[in-house]
């Protein structure tokens, strides 16, 4: 006996659920007793401490806390450092926090995990999917399947609600770190992200930022720096988001904190705490129209918004929202737990597939992912089950070189938002030059033609035969349906396939062996005990 979970790994919050014995969605609270975990971690006790007992603590030893890994994963320059000097990379982080969740659900479960899906942003590109397996990995779980946050909850709305015809929903999700909108295709069988856009810098932590300057503004007047005490700022951060919770209740507050010795008090109100907060609302507004013109849709064709992520209890959002569109935003779903849930549906879902042999888990790059033996009589028959199509974050390109303007430009070739899997192929290139031997192809990820404003993300030298013209090349752009892209080049004159630039995973992610190594390391922590 095993079960198979669903992993909501947050920014700031993450949520575990499984599917009952009766088909129904149940959130495995901690041992804390919470439904939702923050993910945090603090080091310097006997070993890291997860979740609200870190951040708490974290007023005292605001050095040693991390609450961040997410923005940094697949980035390889990042690492923490403890005040031991210890470092850890944003996989090792995670790693820590999926841990605890894996431990905690365990004992509440009283049988272990033999699978996690494991939801990720939907803008996460290559290297972060693949450091969030890493994580996972390294936290001992096996994984199932990675699937986009947004994909999660509208598999909840939809196994939760009956849809009937298709609709179009739009998924509004204001969380901790990040703002996410999808517009959605959702039927009773079929999930279709028809596009999806973001702020990956914008959320709930931004508010608590507002309120923190705004306490700060205000402590000046009574002589006092806030910052020049680290720990009166740590506790003004916690103290801002439980404020700041509050007013979504409540028409005031207080935050009273020691500077230096001395006593702040300070008094907010609901009308100041949304005047405080009105560009970032503003902001979260405009992805809405960018994603609503990308999508070539108007407000009117969308049938239902619904509101995911713990930052979208804020009242007034729900009011701006409806007077931007017309269409009062629903609150037919958590909004802390509809990932989570939505992920544990689909768990069901691949195991199932599994056991049966129709689950895909090859893709074509060759690297095949983990066997898992699954049991499918762990898992319960469900009445729906959702098939669904994602779409590309990001446009995937080449760099030109365009010798009239004598720049370099990027030329994108699949464009963002486009259904994967999917192949594009683009002629009218060509090499540059007469006996060119060989053709430098690097690969963009990003929307613009300016070079400045893509992301490289992998380069190679492809030998051409060398000949007295310039030969025509057809470049092809494909992802495969875990959102990793393959480029190759194609000598038009000769029908030959010059070969394939690799993603170059290295530059972002850590090797096998660094993953075990990270396992080893995470494992010795013994963070469930
Ligand atoms: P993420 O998925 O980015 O980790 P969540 O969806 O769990 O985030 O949302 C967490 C954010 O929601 C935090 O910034 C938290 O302070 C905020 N939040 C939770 N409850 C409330 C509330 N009642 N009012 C306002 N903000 C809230
Ligand atoms: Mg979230």
């Amino acid at each position: 006996m095993g079960k198979y979970v669903g992993i909501d790994l947050g920014t700031t919050f993450s949520a575990v659920a499984y599917i009952d014995e009766k088909g129904n969605p149940i959130i495995i609270p901690n041992k804390q007793g919470e439904n939702i975990t923050p993910s945090t971690v603090l080091f310097g006790g006997k070993k890291p401490v997860v979740g609200s007992v870190a951040k708490r603590k974290s007023i005292t030893d605001p050095k040693n806390y991390e609450a961040f890994a997410k923005r940094h994963m697949g980035e390889k320059t990042y690492n923490f450092t403890a005040k031991d000097g210890e470092t850890y990379r944003a996989e090792e982080i995670s790693a820590i926090i999926l841990s605890k969740l894996k431990s905690d659900s365990e004992e509440f479960l009283g049988e272990k995990i033999e699978g996690a899906v494991i939801t990720v942003p939907a803008y996460f590109g290559d290297p972060q999917r693949q450091a969030t397996r890493d994580a996972a990995t390294a936290a001992g779980l096996k994984v199932l399947d990675i699937i986009n946050e947004p994909t999660a909850a509208a598999i909840a709305f939809g196994i939760s609600k009956n849809v009937g015809k298709a609709q179009k929903v739009m998924i509004y999700d204001f969380g901790g770190g990040t703002f996410d909108v999808s517009i959605l295709d959702i039927d009773d069988n079929s999930i279709k992200v028809i596009a999806t856009n973001g702020d990956h810098q914008l959320g709930g932590y931004d508010i608590d930022k507002a309120i923190v300057d705004y306490v700060k503004e205000e402590a000046k007047e009574q002589g006092l720096d806030v910052d020049s005490d680290i720990k009166a700022l740590q506790n003004l951060m916690i103290q801002a988001e439980t404020a700041k919770k509050e007013l979504s209740s409540d028409d005031s507050t207080e935050i009273s904190i020691y500077v230096k010795g001395e006593d702040l008090t300070v008094e907010l109100d609901r009308e100041t705490f949304e005047d405080l907060i009105e560009t970032i609302l503003d902001t979260t507004i405009g992805v809405m129209q960018r994603t609503i013109d990308e999508a070539n849709l108007e407000y009117s064709d969308i049938d239902k918004i619904l509101l995911v992520g713990g930052s979208t209890r804020i009242p007034i959002i729900q009011s701006l929202i409806e007077e931007e569109t017309g269409i009062k935003p629903s609150s037919e779903v958590h909004p802390d737990e509809a990932v989570a849930i939505g992920a544990a549906y689909h768990a069901v879902d691949v195991v199932k597939q599994m056991a049966s042999g129709e689950f895909d888990t090859s893709s074509s790059t060759g690297d095949e992912k983990e066997k898992i033996d699954v049991n499918s009589d762990d898992v319960p028959d469900l009445e729906k089950n959702y098939s669904f199509k994602d779409v590309t974050s990001h446009g995937i390109g080449i760099v030109v070189y365009n010798s009239d303007e004598d720049r370099l430009y990027n030329s994108v070739i699949m464009e963002k938002n486009t259904e994967i899997p999917a192949e594009v192929v683009q002629e009218g290139y060509s090499t540059s030059a007469p006996y060119q031997e060989c053709i430098h192809l690097q690969v963009t990820q990003g929307e613009s033609d300016n070079l400045d404003y893509v992301t490289m993300i992998g380069d190679a030298e492809l030998k051409v035969r060398p000949r007295e013209n310039i030969v025509p090349l057809r470049v092809i752009v494909s992802c495969d349906r875990d959102a990793i892209i393959h480029v190759r080049a194609i000598d038009m004159d000769e029908n030959i396939d010059l070969g394939e630039v690799s993603i170059n995973r290295e530059k972002h992610n850590m090797t096998e062996e660094e993953v075990r190594a990270a396992a080893t390391r995470i494992n010795k922590l013994n963070i469930g005990d």
